[in-house]
């Protein structure tokens, strides 16, 4: 397997993959010479190399795992290079885009499937992978046009690495992104530039779990982020702006002195929360519940 992009999830998925038993050999890709060390270094791969061209060599399985706005030019980097009937596929966090640039690019000799793990963690690099990031996760995977069996394949792959595959059109998984992982983002981002803004100094120390659990996902990576709020804009910008709504209905309320709406909007919130992790949610109960995802 050559692993384009060998950072948090990359090395993950071949730290996972070399476990389960999937792959007997890896070779890692990263542009700089620190993260090729560390993949080494964590035993994500055998070889490490910047060039990734040499990376694909005869591989099986090609995993593209580097921001979403490099996958294009990645795609077509290794287009001409892919070995015939290998899987390419992908753990990018918006789907639509980069199954259109596969789509475009990528040779009718191998087989891609979009894929996006609902795991991961604000951390980045080969230092914060682990073997265990998939277990007990969903798996969500965009076929496009790979035959059944190449799907199939790499379905069992997944579940051997502990995750449960979920296929999911493109289009639908990025609506559904939008507000499952980048509106929390954004909203986590807003808050912190909200409170950076306000001038106030030490608010650690005037703060219980709530600003270390609401702000955490804010200190992710800014390429990574950058990338997926252009790459679903249109669907991120519904999401913001139903936010925004709310937002606006707690100011009026607030304002007016509402308590009856502050009331109806504050228990609305609670009720929704307690159901929504109540039971798994969107995948079959043996599939195992889905985590946050990025
Ligand atoms: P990461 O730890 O920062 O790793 C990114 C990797 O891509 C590194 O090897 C980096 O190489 C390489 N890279 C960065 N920019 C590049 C460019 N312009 N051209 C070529 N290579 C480049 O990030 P990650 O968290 O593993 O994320 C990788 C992918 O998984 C992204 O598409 C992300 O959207 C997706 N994803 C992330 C999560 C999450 O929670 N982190 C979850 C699901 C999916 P260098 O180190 O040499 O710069």
């Amino acid at each position: 397997m050559a692993v384009i992009g060998i950072g948090q999830i990359g090395a993950s998925f071949a730290l996972a993959a070399r476990r389960a038993g999937v792959v007997d050999r890896v070779i890692g890709v990263a542009r700089k010479q620190t993260t090729r060390d560390e993949a080494l270094g964590v035993g994500a791969a055998d070889e490490c190399t910047a060039d990734v061209v040499e990376a694909l060599g005869d591989a099986d399985i090609v995993y593209v795992s580097v921001p979403v706005g490099a996958m294009r030019g990645v795609f077509e980097q290794i287009a001409p290079h892919l070995p015939a009937g290998c899987l390419v596929t992908d753990a990018g966090s918006t789907k639509a885009e980069v199954c259109r640039w596969a789509a475009q690019l990528l040779p009718e000799t191998v087989s891609f499937i979009g894929g996006h793990p609902m795991a991961g963690t604000e951390k980045h690099g080969p230092a914060a992978a682990s073997a265990e990031l998939f277990d007990g996760t969903t798996y969500l995977l965009c076929p496009g046009r790979a035959a059944q069996p190449v799907t199939t394949r790499l379905e069992s792959a997944i579940r051997r690495i502990g995750a449960a595959p979920l296929v999911v059109d493109p289009d639908q998984h990025d609506t559904i992104l939008a507000y499952s992982s980048h509106l929390p983002h954004l909203v986590a981002v807003a808050l912190s530039v909200a409170i950076a803004r306000s001038g106030i100094e030490g608010i650690v120390r005037f703060s219980a779990g709530g600003l270390r659990d609401t702000t955490r996902i804010a200190a992710a990576d800014v390429d990574m982020w950058r990338d997926i709020f252009a790459a679903n804009s249109e669907a991120v910008l519904a999401a913001t702006r139903a936010m925004r709504e709310v937002t606006e209905e707690f100011i009026e309320a607030i304002e007016t002195g509402d308590v009856q709406r502050v009331e109806s909007l504050l228990e609305t919130g609670r009720r929704f929360r307690e159901k929504l992790y109540a039971s798994p949610v969107g995948v079959d109960s043996s599939e195992g519940e889905a985590q946050d995802s990025d």
